[in-house]
């Protein structure tokens, strides 16, 4: 069930007419839980309670497999005028970018012009610009494209995903590199990442356990407690820094944790979404835990006395209805 739930979810976020739509709708049907707006100048007063409570914070300017040049461009205006805002205003905050926003999947070349102009200004307003890892038929050309940019910017990291395979073996490479590590958030064949939680989480351990004995800034991002307790742990066994480590979370995940590792004095990073293109960000938010679903049916149709919205309960059937055929109909190859 939880299976299908998922394969349902990521079909959902893989299918262009919906992300299509949903960019004309704005983040509805309970995605501004998870995503922070529509743009950046009114999300800096979040950003600046966020550093008030000693919480920093990654900005992810949504969009991904972008196939028109002119879209690509945009999107590295959007990012380099961010990066002067977050100068400007002097916030504690970097940026999380991905390559298929900046045209991986139309001309690596030109991909690679678009990351250096934004690594360029990135340098001059001394912001840290992290390389998101997307789907493994983009892992290799990602991990080239960075090792190329680091030639020249070495204020650029980017992202182990411990349900692949390769994870532990490209380590190596990457020593010296800031990097976040993640579980993974694609769904990916057998052939090149674990499919068990088991597995996914002892190879996240490992991993994490054998960066955090390095020198190289390193951010944890999880939601799983297990795995924060665990290292944790590992951490105050090894008497490890905690100026070489962060946690990170996803906006809207986990507050209260969020807010008990600050104050048990771990740094800690907050990553942020916002823009206009939510729709597959937050269906693979939903393909990981069916049960945020819950958490936004509460929201949206019962009030904070518990009792029934009616107006929302016939938008939310309809709406689940049509992504539902929708999502069979379309579903991309
Ligand atoms: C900051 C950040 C950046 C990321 N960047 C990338 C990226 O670049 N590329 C990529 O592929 N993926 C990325 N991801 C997504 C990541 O790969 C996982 O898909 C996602 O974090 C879910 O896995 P998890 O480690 O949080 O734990 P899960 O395996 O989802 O959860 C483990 C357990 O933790 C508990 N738990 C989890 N969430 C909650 C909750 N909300 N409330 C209560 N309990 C909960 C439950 O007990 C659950 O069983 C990122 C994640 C984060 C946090």
């Amino acid at each position: 069930m939880a299976s299908l739930a998922k394969d349902f979810f990521i079909g959902l976020s893989n299918n262009d007419f919906l992300n299509q739509s949903a960019k004309k709708f704005g983040a509805r049907f309970g995605a501004e839980r998870f995503v922070a707006g529509t743009v950046f100048d009114a999300i800096i007063p979040t950003i600046r309670q966020l550093n008030q409570k000693q919480i920093s914070c990654t900005m992810d300017h949504l969009g991904e497999f972008v196939t028109d040049r002119s879209e690509a461009e945009h999107a590295k205006e959007k990012i380099m005028d961010m990066l002067h805002q977050i100068h400007e205003e002097n916030l504690d905050c970097h940026v999380s970018i991905k390559l298929t926003q900046l045209g991986l999947d139309i001309e690596e070349s030109f991909c690679i012009q678009n990351v250096e102009q934004i690594l360029e200004v990135a340098d001059a307003c001394d912001v840290f610009v992290n390389i998101d890892m997307e789907k493994y038929t983009h892992y290799d050309s990602t991990l080239k494209i960075l090792k190329l940019l680091r030639k020249n910017y070495p204020n650029v990291g980017t992202v182990i995903q411990t349900y692949l395979y390769d994870a532990e073996k490209d380590l190596s490479d990457l020593e010296d590199v800031r990097l976040r590590i993640v579980k993974g958030a694609y769904k990916e064949d057998s052939s090149v990442a674990y499919g068990s939680k088991d597995e996914i989480d002892k190879n996240f351990l490992k991993i994490a356990k054998k960066r955090l004995l390095g020198s190289a800034f390193t951010s944890i991002a999880t939601h799983d407690h297990h795995i924060i307790n665990e290292l944790k742990k590992f951490i105050a066994e090894h008497q490890i820094s905690t100026d070489n480590f962060e946690f990170q979370m996803l906006y809207g995940f986990r507050i209260d944790m969020q807010h008990q590792l600050v104050k048990e004095g771990y740094r800690f990073c907050t990553y942020i979404p916002f823009g206009e293109d939510w729709f597959g960000y937050f269906m693979r938010r939903l393909a990981e835990r069916p049960q945020n679903l819950n958490l936004l049916v509460k929201d949206a149709f019962y009030t904070e006395d518990n009792k029934l919205k009616k107006q929302p309960v016939v938008i939310g059937t309809v709406v689940l209805t049509l992504l539902f055929c929708l999502g069979k109909r379309k579903k991309k190859g």
